[in-house]
C-alpha cells in the first residue's frame, strides 16, 4: 500500500516523491524488475531489491487468443500453479459497457470448498495468495499483451507454451501503455472471501488512483455464499459488485453439489444478501452453472425466481464446462434455453453465457490440473 511504502521511504530519509516514482514504476509501466526504475538512484534500486521481492508470474501456458476468451497458467515463487482468464469484451456479463477487457482472477491455490462439479478443488486447498501475487495477475496479463498482441490472431485453439522458467518481459517503451483490464471478476481459482484481507487490501491496490486505477464498481467478487464474510464486505466502504455462485436454489440441490450450504444454508445465505443490499443498494448477480440432471429441470426455476426476485438479484446462467474425470455435463443447447426462457416468464432479469470457452479447458481449475498431471507423469 501507498502508506507503507511512504513510512518504509521516511525511514530511509527519503523524499516523499520517490514513493511516486516507484508507485508509477509498478502499476502505470508495470516493470518487472527493481533494476528497470531507471529513474531512480542505482543504490535505491539495490536497496529494494535486498528489502522487496519483486518476483512476477511466470507463464506457463496460455490458451485462447485475442479475439477470445484467453486461459493464463501462471507459476509463483514457490512452484505453485494459478490461472487468470481474460474474458472478451462483453458488457452484458458484468460491470457497465465497455471496450476493454474483464480478467478473472485467482485467490487461492487450490481450493477447500469441494464444489462437486469443479476442477479447483479436487487436489485440495495449498495456500491463500498473497495480496502481490492478485495484484500481480493484471499485471503480467496486461505485460504479456503489451510484448505479444500484435502477433496473435484470431485462431481460438492457439496454444501457447512458456519458455521454461521465463518470466513475462516488461514492455520496452519507456511511455506505460494504455490499461487493457478494467473490469475484475474475482471468481477464478479459490473461494475469494475465505482469503478477505489480502484480497481486500489487494483490491484497495487496484482501485486507487496511484495504484491500478480499476472503480469499485467494475470489480465483482464472487463467493460460493461464505454468509459472514458477505456480511463483512457489506461494511466496507468501497462499493465492489457481489456475485453468489448459487448453482441451486433449495438447499436439497446446493446441498447435493456445494457442501458450503451445510454450513451456511440458503437461508443465512439469503439474509446475508439482504444485509449486504440494505448496506449497499448494489444489484447482486446469481451465478448459475447448468449441470444436465443436477439443477436444470425446469422445476428449478420456480425457487430460483423467487430468490432473484426477493434479492433483486440478476441471474447468470453459465452452461457447465466439462472436467476431466468428473461425471458431469452440460445440458443441450435446447435445455439452456428453455431454462432461460422460464426464468424470464417470471420476469426474472437473466443472461445465458453462449461462450466459446468450452473447447480449451475452460473450466476453472482444469488447465492448472492438466498441466500439474502431465508434470508428475513425465
Ligand atoms: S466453485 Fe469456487 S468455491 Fe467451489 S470448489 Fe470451485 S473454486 Fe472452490
Amino acid at each position: 500500500m501507498r502508506d507503507e511504502l511512504a513510512a518504509q521511504f521516511k525511514s530511509w530519509n527519503l523524499p516523499a516523491y520517490r514513493v511516486d516514482q516507484v508507485l508509477k514504476w509498478l502499476h502505470e509501466k508495470r516493470v518487472a524488475a527493481w533494476s528497470e526504475m531507471t529513474n531512480l538512484p542505482k543504490p535505491l534500486r539495490d536497496q529494494l531489491a535486498g528489502q522487496f521481492s519483486l518476483h512476477t508470474l511466470e507463464l506457463v501456458r496460455k490458451q485462447g487468443s485475442r479475439d477470445t476468451t484467453q486461459k493464463f497458467l501462471w507459476k509463483l515463487a514457490d512452484g505453485a500453479m494459478i490461472e487468470s482468464v481474460l474474458i472478451p469484451a462483453n458488457p452484458a456479463l458484468y460491470g457497465e459497457a465497455s471496450d476493454r477487457l474483464t480478467l478473472c482472477v485467482s485467490t487461492q491455490v487450490g481450493c477447500a470448498y469441494g464444489c462437486k462439479f469443479c476442477a479447483s478443488g479436487l487436489d485440495g486447498w495449498k495456500r491463500n495468495l498473497r495480496v502481490e501475487e492478485i495484484v500481480g495477475q493484471i499485471h503480467a496479463v496486461e505485460r504479456w499483451h503489451e510484448t505479444n498482441a500484435e502477433r496473435e490472431t484470431g485462431n481460438a485453439e492457439q496454444e501457447t507454451t512458456g519458455a521454461p522458467d521465463a518470466p513475462v518481459a516488461a514492455p520496452r517503451s519507456a511511455l506505460p501503455a494504455p490499461r487493457l483490464i478494467n473490469n475484475l471478476v474475482i471468481m477464478g481459482m479459490g473461494e475469494p472471501l475465505a482469503n478477505y484481507d489480502n484480497l481486500l487490501k489487494a483490491l484497495r491496490i487496484l482501485n486507487a488512483p496511484w495504484g491500478g486505477g480499476i472503480g469499485a464498481r467494475k470489480i465483482t467478487i464472487s463467493t460460493s455464499g461464505l454468509a459472514p464474510q458477505i456480511r463483512k464486505l457489506a461494511e466496507d466502504p468501497l462499493q465492489f459488485r457481489l456475485a453468489i455462485s448459487l448453482h441451486g436454489a433449495t438447499d436439497e440441490t446446493r446441498n447435493k453439489i456445494m457442501p458450503v450450504n451445510r454450513r451456511y444454508n440458503l437461508a443465512e445465505l439469503t439474509s446475508a444478501c439482504e444485509d449486504y443490499q440494505r448496506k449497499r443498494d448494489r444489484m447482486i448477480t446469481l451465478e448459475y452453472i447448468l449441470i444436465a440432471g443436477v439443477n436444470d429441470a425446469l422445476r428449478e426455476t420456480k425457487p430460483l425466481a423467487a430468490l432473484a426476485h426477493r434479492l433483486n438479484a440478476k441471474v447468470n446462467l453459465i452452461p457447465y464446462n466439462k472436467v476431466d474425470g468428473l461425471q458431469w455435463v452440460r445440458p443441450t443447447e435446447d435445455v439452456q434455453e428453455a431454462f432461460l426462457a422460464a426464468l424470464e416468464k417470471h420476469d426474472v432479469t437473466a443472461t445465458l453465457r453462449r461462450e466459446k470457452g468450452h473447447d480449451i479447458d475452460a473450466a476453472c481449475g482444469q488447465l492448472r490440473l492438466k498441466t500439474e498431471r502431465e508434470l508428475a507423469q513425465s
